[in-house]
């Protein structure tokens, strides 16, 4: 007989390079457990998706009240569904006031999609700037907007009308222009392995976008909901996007999207002609209610607000020669070693020995440190010692 393993090979289509090819039982709280019940700490929360752990009660009760009700009834936005109007409000209440009218979507990619169709009908300009080294998903738009040429090459004709900026540039702000429909960029660089802009350099892009009439879409979909020390990664700039997307730890385990921008912008997505964006299964009443409670959790629990004086525990733990930088703000942190090579043995130890991480997207020499914030002191010491004993392994 097949096992779980190869059935997985020969019928679920593989489209990465290396998948990590981990099969575990259940999860709960910032372990996963495999089949003999063996507990692994999970450093990567399915990037960034479970930022309150794994399992947590007031999510689950809140998906199983909303099946016995209801799940799918009708194309978003056409109904008045009470998870999504009610996710919206608690939404709205915890962001600026220029961000006031939310629309959901399947998935980070559809975030993307939605915010760039809103730019360019807004501001009636064709060009998008996007940075080097950038990533915003896999569907043609958000390809068409990653800054990396060699994911993108093999699909080419991509969107027209797209330029790169290199990220943290001031200089490159001039290319920011009248013409410009809007920047998309990353309030803190996910898949370029954890950047960290400089508050002045976002400061002047909000500026120069304000000045040019270009909007900012900040995409948060990795970096919001308490990863990086605050509730939304733009707080540490002192700045307000124009439109913000938002995904993975949105849903509290679900998939959901959102495009958040002001109730003026997103009303020209009902003019004439209309269908601005349409989904059938975007803003899932079940995703929906997941991601009110999840919020709910987060904003009691104050739990954004530990994850910066737990990146000072990974810092002061990890200290190993070989590493070469440690990157990223919160629990939103990179590990940069040597080469790729080292990286992936380092990290193939740390499995074997019970902490799952991996590697970034445009940055593979560097290793993914990004812990549900319910992790404790504790734990994060257990997790940097097996850490430091596979760097110390594979470097004596
Ligand atoms: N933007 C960023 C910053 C991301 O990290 C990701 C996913 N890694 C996406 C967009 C795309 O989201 P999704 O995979 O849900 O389409």
């Amino acid at each position: 007989m097949l096992t779980l393993r190869q059935l997985f090979l020969n019928h679920n289509a593989q489209t990465t390079g290396f998948p990590l090819l981990l099969e575990f039982e259940r999860a709960q709280g910032i372990y996963l457990y495999d089949k003999a019940g063996t507990p692994f700490i999970d450093l990567i929360s399915g990037i960034g998706v479970s930022n309150l752990g794994h399992g947590n009660p007031q999510i689950i009760n809140a998906i199983k009240q909303q099946v016995d009700k209801y799940m799918h009834l009708m194309v978003y936005g056409e109904y008045v569904q009470a998870p999504q109007v009610l996710f919206a409000q608690k939404l709205t209440q915890v962001l600026p006031d220029n961000l006031q009218s939310v629309y959901f979507t399947n998935s980070g990619s559809e975030a993307v999609e939605g915010a760039l169709k809103l730019a360019k009908r807004f501001t009636g300009r064709q060009q998008i700037i996007a940075c080097k080294n950038s990533y915003h998903g896999s569907t043609h738009g958000a390809l068409s907007v990653m800054g990396n040429e060699e994911f993108k090459q093999a699909y080419r004709p991509l969107l027209p009308g797209i330029s790169f900026i290199n990220f943290n540039n001031t200089a490159d702000l001039q290319y920011i222009t009248k013409a410009t429909a809007a920047v998309i960029i990353e309030t803190v660089q996910g898949e370029a392995g954890i950047r960290v802009p400089d508050v002045a350099y976002m400061q002047a892009l909000r500026e120069r976008c304000t000045e040019t009439g270009t909007l900012l879409i900040l995409d948060e979909i990795q970096a919001a909901f308490g990863r990086t020390g605050t509730l939304f990664a733009f707080e540490h700039f002192n700045i307000v996007p124009d439109i913000l997307l938002l995904a993975k730890a949105l849903g509290g385990g679900m998939p959901v999207g959102a495009f958040i921008a002001s109730n003026y912008m997103m009303d020209m997505l009902k003019e004439k002609p209309i269908l601005g964006h349409i989904t059938t299964f975007g803003g899932h009443p079940v995703s929906c209610a997941a991601g009110l409670a999840a919020l709910e959790v987060l904003l009691i629990g104050q739990l954004h607000q530990q994850a910066t004086q737990k990146e000072q525990i990974f810092k002061q733990q990890l200290t190993h020669p070989a590493i070469k930088n440690i990157r990223g703000k919160g629990l939103m942190l990179a590990i940069e070693f040597e080469s790729f090579e080292l990286n992936k043995k380092i990290i193939d130890r740390c499995i074997q020995n019970g902490v799952i991480t991996d590697w970034f997207l445009h940055c593979s020499n560097s290793m993914r440190i990004a812990p549900p914030l319910i992790i404790t002191a504790e734990e994060i010491i257990k997790a940097c010692t097996v850490i430091t004993e596979a760097i110390d392994f594979h470097t004596h």
